[in-house]
């Protein structure tokens, strides 16, 4: 049996990765369509076989609650909407999986929570690189100490953003500029990766003067974290340099391991040192590339299957704004900020 996803925004995301990724999907599959312009959602509704019966307007989405066949809503759309969308979707009695970042805020965030638990329905937020293997390699070797304790980790999300009126330049619909769009998958691995919380960042924040695409949101971000077991990340972010996704983690025990990219949708690289022979590229085990969005829908529609909580919950795109909002704070009062945030028990390290 499989679980009836309804598709909300049908922009990059929706088009060229999540629609062709139901193909490899196991427990889920496209049911429903919701846009703003009704010609495109049609069409596409024809190419992968949904109902004309079951496409809907951001006006009339609301009906969707007497489709049974849709379980989960899928929200692509600008972060501003996330929140709105979460809502209607659980006051809908929908299971809802959203894009990152969840919201602008960490106070939307926290509605979108208390919305979805309100309803009794789930909420996933859909952090890719949590289901995909290369990256869940990488964490065995972080967590188990495979080659040493990690010490410090380098991690870099960066590319050039086009200055065509994208609504990731304007902050009422971004919220931010690369920090939340691109940043936030080296917070986010990160964290996936430690298994703990930071409780320290620091961060400084950088638009070149006259750059017309950063009238609204910032350009570039570097900031440190510090996490309760002593590992130290160094991470950057930025939307004016040439593509680049890529971490690395540092060992005692003469070993560096990481991916590059590491934040691609496909093509994911390991790479790893050893102490005695560095760059020996053989150590590095095969392990074949598997469709991220695919893994990430179809965990989701098993959770709703078995009803279980998903393993990248709203607690998880949550943290991920205190965090962001204590970089930011960081940057502009020129000092580190501390976070009161409990650590993970340690059944999760
Ligand atoms: P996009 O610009 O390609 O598509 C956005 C869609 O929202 C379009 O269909 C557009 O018509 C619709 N929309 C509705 N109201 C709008 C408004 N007021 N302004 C602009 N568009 C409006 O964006 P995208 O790249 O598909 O991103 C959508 C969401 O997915 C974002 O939250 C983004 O961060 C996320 N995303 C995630 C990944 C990932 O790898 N997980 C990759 C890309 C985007």
């Amino acid at each position: 049996k499989r679980i009836g996803f309804a598709l909300v925004g049908l922009g990059h995301l929706t088009l060229e990765e999540l629609l062709p990724a139901f193909g490899q999907c196991k427990y889920a599959k496209p049911v429903a369509l919701v846009s703003g312009d009704a010609a495109k959602a049609k069409q596409v509704a024809a190419q992968y076989g949904i109902k004309s019966t079951s496409v809907y307007s951001y006006q009339n989405f609301d009906t969707i609650r007497n489709n049974p066949e849709v379980q989960v809503v899928y929200i692509v759309l600008p972060n501003s909407m996330h929140e709105e969308f979460t809502v209607r979707s659980a006051q809908a009695g929908k299971h809802v999986l959203c894009e990152k970042p969840m919201a602008n805020t960490s106070a939307e965030a926290q509605r979108m929570i208390d919305a979805c638990e309100k309803a009794g329905r789930k909420l996933m937020i859909a952090y890719r690189i949590q289901y995909e293997p290369k990256n869940a390699f990488v964490k065995e070797l972080v967590r188990n100490k495979t080659h040493g304790k990690v010490r410090v980790m380098e991690m870099f999300n960066a590319q050039n953003i086009a200055n065509n009126g994208q609504w990731r330049l304007d902050k009422k619909l971004a919220g931010g500029g690369a920090l939340p769009d691109i940043g936030i998958y080296c917070l986010n691995t990160a964290r996936y990766l430690t298994g703990e919380e930071p409780e320290w960042v620091m961060g400084s924040v950088y638009n070149t003067p006259g750059d017309e695409r950063f009238r609204q949101v910032e350009e570039s971000v570097l900031w440190q974290m510090r996490f309760p077991s002593g590992i130290l990340v160094n991470a950057a972010t930025s939307y004016s340099v040439h593509q680049s996704r890529r971490y690395r983690c540092l060992a005692d025990n003469g070993a560096w391991f990481g991916l590059d990219p590491a934040f691609a949708y496909h093509g994911l690289q390991l790479e790893m040192s050893q102490a005695k022979e560095q760059y020996d590229w053989k150590q590095a085990p095969e392990i074949p590339e598997q469709n991220q969005f695919a893994l990430e829908m179809d965990h989701m529609a098993w959770c709703v299957l078995h009803n279980k909580e998903p393993y990248t919950p709203g607690a998880e795109g949550l943290q991920d704004h205190r965090i962001m909002e204590a970089i930011y704070q960081s940057a502009r009062e020129g000092k580190p900020i501390t976070l009161k945030t409990p650590q993970k028990p340690d059944a999760f390290r």
